[in-house]
């Protein structure tokens, strides 16, 4: 029976059921919180997202991926604690998130360095937990592949080349950066197959989409509700068109949103994008998906069947 590791320890692959392919339990300033711990009132915020997770399980979610990684503020211990005894599979993620320069640390450093770190993390635990990682993270945003974005993203190449585990990205869609993520992942060796290109439904430009799909790659039609980028209108539209065009299977849905991020003020959080929280897909994606032509078995695919595809596809090559 195939596995995959959680915050608990591994799970049956089949008993994934529902799954948010990329969200986060909390999103923190790097090092602004242990520095300055007034801004991030602990016991508040976690009994706060507790409750956020568990009308998630409500709505129906089984498996939660939370793809915060070093530069996102990472603290598996915090997030064992929210975890609690909720019945939500929780998956966590290893890798580095910029969109230009590298912690000092790695700047002086190759990536096989950074790899070795990765590595540990999927196959020793987390931040001296023995939580292991089971997904890695990498951006590309508007600056492009700057010397530190390749860095990251060779590392995560190797990583996964020698443990087997998915990989998950970031991208600046309007700008086509899944493209130059590919070809580095090509260059590195990577059975494409194996990649979700992140933040693919921010954009309506179907010729990329369909050019990164025909490469192989999973998309990540994950930012429903950020409706500054696109609106969720517009995404479903999107995601009808390339269902009808048979791509069903190569389509995952999720928010990236999360019970805290402090990088704005929560009022301006709530007030610019008030439908971006983790119900919006149950509640209101699924039945706009359904009015667009959206079969059950094409939402079935993108919900359940793709993710537990994704994490059931490991081995090291
Ligand atoms: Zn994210």
């Amino acid at each position: 029976m195939p596995q995959v590791e959680t915050l608990r320890g591994p799970v049956d692959t089949a008993q994934l059921g529902f799954t948010l392919m990329h969200e986060h339990v909390f999103v923190l300033s790097e090092g602004v919180p242990h520095n300055f711990p007034s801004v991030f009132d602990e016991d508040q915020q976690i009994a706060a997202a507790q409750e956020k997770l568990r009308e998630l399980v409500d709505a129906g979610v089984r498996t939660f991926v939370d793809l915060t990684v070093l530069g996102l503020g990472r603290d598996i211990p915090r997030v064992l604690r929210v975890a609690g005894d909720i019945p939500l599979n929780i998956i966590v993620a290893t890798g580095l998130y910029t969109y230009d320069e590298l912690p000092r640390y790695f700047g002086s450093r190759d990536a096989d360095v950074m790899a070795e770190l990765f590595v540990r993390d999927i196959t020793e635990g987390i931040q001296g937990t023995n939580v292991k990682a089971a997904i890695l993270k990498c951006a590309t945003d508007e600056p492009g592949v700057t010397p530190g974005v390749e860095k990251v993203l060779r590392a995560v190449a190797r990583t996964h080349r020698r443990t087997g585990v998915p990989i998950s990205t970031h991208t600046h869609a309007p700008t086509r950066r899944g493209l130059e993520q590919q070809a580095i992942f090509e260059e590195e060796g990577i059975d494409l197959s194996r990649v979700v290109i992140g933040h693919s439904g921010d954009t309506e430009d179907t010729d990329y989409l369909e050019a990164l799909l025909k490469r192989g790659s999973y998309l990540g039609m994950d930012r429903f509700g950020i409706d500054i980028y696109l609106t969720t209108e517009k995404r479903v539209a999107v995601i009808a068109k390339l269902c009808e065009r048979g791509y069903a299977g190569q389509m995952v849905l999720s928010h990236d949103a999360s019970c805290l991020l402090d990088w704005y003020p929560a009022e301006a959080v709530r007030a610019t994008v008030p439908n971006w929280h983790f119900l919006h897909i149950s509640r209101d994606v699924i039945p706009a998906l359904r009015n667009a032509g959206v079969t059950e078995e094409q939402i079935q695919k993108m919900t359940v069947e793709n993710p537990r595809r994704i994490f059931e596809h490991s081995g090291p090559y």
